[in-house]
Protein backbone atom coordinates (compact mmCIF):
# COMPACT_ATOMS: atom_id res chain seq x y z
CA UNK A 1 0.00 0.00 0.00
CA UNK A 2 1.52 3.53 -0.91
CA UNK A 3 2.78 5.55 2.38
CA UNK A 4 0.03 7.99 2.40
CA UNK A 5 -2.80 5.46 1.84
CA UNK A 6 -1.61 3.42 4.54
CA UNK A 7 -1.35 6.44 7.05
CA UNK A 8 -4.54 7.95 5.87
CA UNK A 9 -6.35 4.52 6.60
CA UNK A 10 -4.16 4.17 9.74
CA UNK A 11 -5.64 7.72 11.83
CA UNK A 12 -9.30 6.89 10.13
CA UNK A 13 -9.19 3.84 12.24
CA UNK A 14 -7.39 5.64 15.51
CA UNK A 15 -10.18 8.45 15.07
CA UNK A 16 -13.02 5.49 15.20
CA UNK A 17 -11.21 3.79 17.97
CA UNK A 18 -10.90 6.98 19.75
CA UNK A 19 -14.48 7.16 19.39
CA UNK A 20 -14.89 3.82 21.18
CA UNK A 21 -12.51 5.29 23.78
CA UNK A 22 -14.90 7.69 24.66
CA UNK A 23 -17.50 5.39 25.42
CA UNK A 24 -15.31 2.95 27.42
CA UNK A 25 -14.32 6.02 29.23
CA UNK A 26 -17.71 6.64 30.64
CA UNK A 27 -19.46 3.85 30.70
CA UNK A 28 -16.60 1.29 32.29
CA UNK A 29 -16.64 3.30 35.89
CA UNK A 30 -20.55 3.42 35.47
CA UNK A 31 -20.70 -0.12 34.72
CA UNK A 32 -18.69 -0.89 37.62
CA UNK A 33 -20.66 1.14 39.64
CA UNK A 34 -23.97 -0.21 39.20
CA UNK A 35 -22.30 -4.24 39.27
CA UNK A 36 -20.84 -2.47 43.17
CA UNK A 37 -24.60 -1.41 43.90
CA UNK A 38 -26.59 -5.27 42.67
CA UNK A 39 -23.64 -7.01 44.92
CA UNK A 40 -24.51 -4.73 47.80
CA UNK A 41 -28.04 -5.08 47.80
CA UNK A 42 -27.71 -8.81 46.97
CA UNK A 43 -25.63 -9.74 50.01
CA UNK A 44 -28.03 -7.18 52.22
CA UNK A 45 -30.97 -9.10 50.78
CA UNK A 46 -33.22 -6.38 49.45
CA UNK A 47 -32.71 -6.80 45.89
CA UNK A 48 -32.78 -4.02 43.19
CA UNK A 49 -35.76 -3.60 41.05
CA UNK A 50 -34.45 -4.77 37.28
CA UNK A 51 -32.94 -2.31 35.62
CA UNK A 52 -32.52 -1.51 31.94
CA UNK A 53 -29.03 -2.99 30.42
CA UNK A 54 -26.27 -0.69 30.30
CA UNK A 55 -23.04 -2.19 28.85
CA UNK A 56 -20.32 -0.52 25.56
CA UNK A 57 -23.08 -1.10 23.21
CA UNK A 58 -26.39 -0.19 24.72
CA UNK A 59 -28.18 1.72 25.38
CA UNK A 60 -27.29 4.38 22.10
CA UNK A 61 -25.48 7.21 23.49
CA UNK A 62 -27.46 10.34 24.48
CA UNK A 63 -26.86 14.22 25.18
CA UNK A 64 -26.34 14.03 28.96
CA UNK A 65 -28.33 17.32 29.38
CA UNK A 66 -31.28 16.76 27.42
CA UNK A 67 -31.39 12.89 26.61
CA UNK A 68 -31.53 13.77 22.54
CA UNK A 69 -30.17 10.12 20.83
CA UNK A 70 -27.45 10.90 19.14
CA UNK A 71 -27.17 9.46 15.43
CA UNK A 72 -24.52 8.31 13.45
CA UNK A 73 -24.18 11.90 11.73
CA UNK A 74 -23.45 13.26 15.18
CA UNK A 75 -21.40 11.06 16.35
CA UNK A 76 -18.74 10.97 13.22
CA UNK A 77 -15.05 11.51 15.17
CA UNK A 78 -14.17 14.97 15.66
CA UNK A 79 -15.98 16.04 11.96
CA UNK A 80 -19.24 16.07 14.09
CA UNK A 81 -17.98 17.93 16.97
CA UNK A 82 -16.91 20.98 14.28
CA UNK A 83 -19.84 20.70 12.21
CA UNK A 84 -21.73 21.18 15.84
CA UNK A 85 -19.54 23.72 16.92
CA UNK A 86 -19.25 21.65 20.19
CA UNK A 87 -23.09 22.15 20.87
CA UNK A 88 -25.61 19.17 21.42
CA UNK A 89 -28.14 19.34 17.92
CA UNK A 90 -31.17 18.88 19.96
CA UNK A 91 -30.35 21.45 23.02
CA UNK A 92 -27.23 23.46 21.97
CA UNK A 93 -25.60 22.23 26.06
CA UNK A 94 -21.92 22.50 25.38
CA UNK A 95 -20.41 19.07 24.72
CA UNK A 96 -16.87 18.62 26.28
CA UNK A 97 -13.56 18.85 24.07
CA UNK A 98 -13.21 15.75 25.65
CA UNK A 99 -14.00 13.96 23.28
CA UNK A 100 -12.29 15.09 19.60
CA UNK A 101 -9.50 15.54 22.15
CA UNK A 102 -9.49 11.66 22.67
CA UNK A 103 -9.95 10.85 19.00
CA UNK A 104 -7.20 13.06 17.63
CA UNK A 105 -4.34 11.49 20.62
CA UNK A 106 -5.76 7.66 19.91
CA UNK A 107 -5.43 9.01 15.94
CA UNK A 108 -1.66 10.67 16.56
CA UNK A 109 -0.48 7.75 18.54
CA UNK A 110 -2.09 5.14 16.23
CA UNK A 111 -0.21 6.76 13.10
CA UNK A 112 2.57 7.05 15.49
CA UNK A 113 2.76 3.40 16.23
CA UNK A 114 2.73 2.50 12.08
CA UNK A 115 5.46 4.97 11.47
CA UNK A 116 7.77 3.90 14.72
CA UNK A 117 7.04 0.43 14.15
CA UNK A 118 6.55 -0.05 10.55
CA UNK A 119 3.26 -2.31 9.10
CA UNK A 120 4.13 -5.37 11.34
CA UNK A 121 2.70 -7.41 13.70
CA UNK A 122 4.28 -5.47 16.63
CA UNK A 123 2.63 -2.17 15.58
CA UNK A 124 -0.81 -3.79 16.15
CA UNK A 125 0.19 -4.94 19.66
CA UNK A 126 1.71 -1.33 20.33
CA UNK A 127 -1.44 0.14 19.49
CA UNK A 128 -3.79 -2.05 21.53
CA UNK A 129 -1.23 -1.15 24.30
CA UNK A 130 -1.62 2.43 23.94
CA UNK A 131 -5.25 2.30 23.48
CA UNK A 132 -5.71 0.54 26.85
CA UNK A 133 -3.75 3.23 28.44
CA UNK A 134 -5.83 5.87 26.82
CA UNK A 135 -8.43 4.69 28.46
CA UNK A 136 -6.99 3.72 31.73
CA UNK A 137 -5.70 7.28 32.23
CA UNK A 138 -9.00 9.18 31.20
CA UNK A 139 -10.56 6.90 33.55
CA UNK A 140 -8.33 7.35 36.63
CA UNK A 141 -8.21 11.19 36.12
CA UNK A 142 -12.08 11.27 36.47
CA UNK A 143 -12.61 8.58 39.24
CA UNK A 144 -8.91 7.66 40.76
CA UNK A 145 -10.01 4.28 39.50
CA UNK A 146 -7.98 1.79 37.28
CA UNK A 147 -10.96 -1.04 36.64
CA UNK A 148 -9.58 -4.69 37.35
CA UNK A 149 -11.55 -5.68 33.89
CA UNK A 150 -8.97 -3.62 31.98
CA UNK A 151 -5.65 -3.82 34.07
CA UNK A 152 -5.90 -7.46 34.21
CA UNK A 153 -6.78 -7.78 30.50
CA UNK A 154 -3.94 -5.86 29.81
CA UNK A 155 -1.48 -7.53 31.57
CA UNK A 156 -2.53 -10.89 30.09
CA UNK A 157 -2.34 -9.35 26.73
CA UNK A 158 1.27 -8.26 27.73
CA UNK A 159 2.49 -12.25 28.42
CA UNK A 160 0.13 -13.32 24.64
CA UNK A 161 2.13 -11.41 23.09
CA UNK A 162 5.38 -12.17 24.23
CA UNK A 163 3.93 -15.82 24.08
CA UNK A 164 3.84 -14.65 20.35
CA UNK A 165 6.84 -12.94 20.09
CA UNK A 166 5.46 -10.00 18.68
CA UNK A 167 8.07 -7.67 21.03
CA UNK A 168 11.53 -7.08 19.71
CA UNK A 169 13.89 -6.99 22.36
CA UNK A 170 11.94 -8.93 25.12
CA UNK A 171 12.03 -12.33 25.84
CA UNK A 172 9.02 -14.65 27.25
CA UNK A 173 11.39 -14.73 30.36
CA UNK A 174 11.92 -10.51 30.73
CA UNK A 175 8.17 -10.15 30.30
CA UNK A 176 7.27 -12.56 32.83
CA UNK A 177 9.67 -10.98 35.63
CA UNK A 178 8.35 -7.83 34.54
CA UNK A 179 4.90 -8.63 35.54
CA UNK A 180 6.10 -10.00 38.97
CA UNK A 181 8.15 -7.04 39.17
CA UNK A 182 6.26 -4.45 38.20
CA UNK A 183 3.63 -5.62 40.63
CA UNK A 184 5.83 -5.94 43.62
CA UNK A 185 7.58 -2.74 43.24
CA UNK A 186 4.95 -0.17 43.73
CA UNK A 187 3.45 -3.26 46.57
CA UNK A 188 6.47 -2.36 48.50
CA UNK A 189 6.70 1.32 47.77
CA UNK A 190 2.93 1.18 49.17
CA UNK A 191 3.19 -0.37 52.68
CA UNK A 192 6.54 1.62 53.30
CA UNK A 193 4.69 4.27 52.83
CA UNK A 194 1.82 3.83 54.63
CA UNK A 195 4.14 1.89 57.80
CA UNK A 196 5.73 5.67 57.65
CA UNK A 197 2.84 8.28 57.00
CA UNK A 198 0.23 6.22 58.19
CA UNK A 199 -1.71 6.43 55.19
CA UNK A 200 -1.94 5.59 51.73
CA UNK A 201 0.19 6.62 48.64
CA UNK A 202 -1.31 4.70 45.86
CA UNK A 203 -4.23 2.18 44.96
CA UNK A 204 -3.94 -1.27 43.92
CA UNK A 205 -4.87 -0.67 40.48
CA UNK A 206 -1.39 1.08 40.30
CA UNK A 207 0.27 -2.11 40.82
CA UNK A 208 -1.54 -3.88 38.66
CA UNK A 209 -0.67 -1.37 35.64
CA UNK A 210 2.76 -0.98 36.53
CA UNK A 211 2.37 -5.18 36.13
CA UNK A 212 0.88 -5.10 32.99
CA UNK A 213 3.71 -2.20 31.47
CA UNK A 214 6.44 -5.02 32.78
CA UNK A 215 4.33 -7.74 30.88
CA UNK A 216 4.53 -6.06 28.09
CA UNK A 217 7.85 -3.75 28.05
CA UNK A 218 9.76 -6.31 30.17
CA UNK A 219 11.51 -5.62 33.18
CA UNK A 220 14.24 -3.89 32.44
CA UNK A 221 12.03 -0.39 31.48
CA UNK A 222 10.48 -0.42 34.74
CA UNK A 223 13.23 1.56 36.27
CA UNK A 224 12.77 4.00 33.49
CA UNK A 225 8.73 3.68 33.72
CA UNK A 226 9.24 4.50 37.45
CA UNK A 227 11.81 7.45 37.18
CA UNK A 228 9.71 8.90 34.63
CA UNK A 229 6.40 8.65 36.12
CA UNK A 230 7.56 9.45 39.55
CA UNK A 231 9.58 12.68 38.03
CA UNK A 232 6.27 14.00 36.10
CA UNK A 233 3.75 12.71 39.01
CA UNK A 234 5.94 15.04 41.56
CA UNK A 235 6.27 17.99 38.79
CA UNK A 236 2.48 18.28 38.41
CA UNK A 237 1.69 17.14 41.92
CA UNK A 238 4.09 21.23 43.52
CA UNK A 239 2.59 22.55 40.32
CA UNK A 240 -1.22 22.37 41.73
CA UNK A 241 0.00 22.59 45.29
CA UNK A 242 1.70 25.88 44.24
CA UNK A 243 -0.46 27.04 41.64
CA UNK A 244 -3.75 26.08 42.31
CA UNK A 245 -3.88 26.33 46.21
CA UNK A 246 -4.36 22.55 46.20
CA UNK A 247 -4.45 20.35 49.25
CA UNK A 248 -1.13 18.20 49.36
CA UNK A 249 -3.34 15.61 51.58
CA UNK A 250 -5.31 14.57 48.95
CA UNK A 251 -3.65 11.80 46.96
CA UNK A 252 -2.95 12.39 42.70
CA UNK A 253 -3.65 9.58 40.55
CA UNK A 254 -0.76 7.89 39.62
CA UNK A 255 -2.03 5.59 37.03
CA UNK A 256 -1.80 8.87 34.18
CA UNK A 257 1.88 8.86 34.81
CA UNK A 258 2.34 5.64 34.57
CA UNK A 259 0.32 5.07 31.01
CA UNK A 260 2.17 8.11 29.91
CA UNK A 261 5.44 6.64 31.25
CA UNK A 262 4.98 4.03 29.74
CA UNK A 263 4.05 4.59 26.02
CA UNK A 264 7.43 7.02 26.22
CA UNK A 265 8.86 3.69 27.10
CA UNK A 266 7.20 1.68 24.38
CA UNK A 267 8.72 4.31 21.41
CA UNK A 268 11.94 5.63 23.10
CA UNK A 269 13.05 3.07 25.87
CA UNK A 270 15.81 1.10 24.00
CA UNK A 271 18.17 3.86 23.73
CA UNK A 272 17.29 5.24 27.44
CA UNK A 273 17.38 1.60 28.88
CA UNK A 274 21.09 1.49 27.67
CA UNK A 275 21.86 4.59 29.55
CA UNK A 276 21.67 2.25 32.70
CA UNK A 277 21.58 -0.86 31.37
CA UNK A 278 24.07 -1.40 28.87
CA UNK A 279 23.98 -4.48 26.34
ZN1 LIG B 1 -28.90 18.03 24.41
Amino acid sequence: MAPLLLFVTVALVGLCVGSFLNVVIHRVPKMLERGWREQCAELSGTPLADEPAYNLLVPRSQCPACGHPIGALENVPVVSYLVLRGQCAACKATISARYPVVELLTATLTVAAVIKFGATPYALAACVLLWMLIALTFIDVDTQLLPDNLTLPLLWAGLLANVLGAVPDVSLRDAVVGAIAGYLTLWVVYWLFKLIRGKEGMGYGDFKLLAALGAWLGWKTLPLIVLMASAVGALIGMGLVMFKGRDHQIPLAFGPYLAVAGAIALFFGRPLIALYLPA
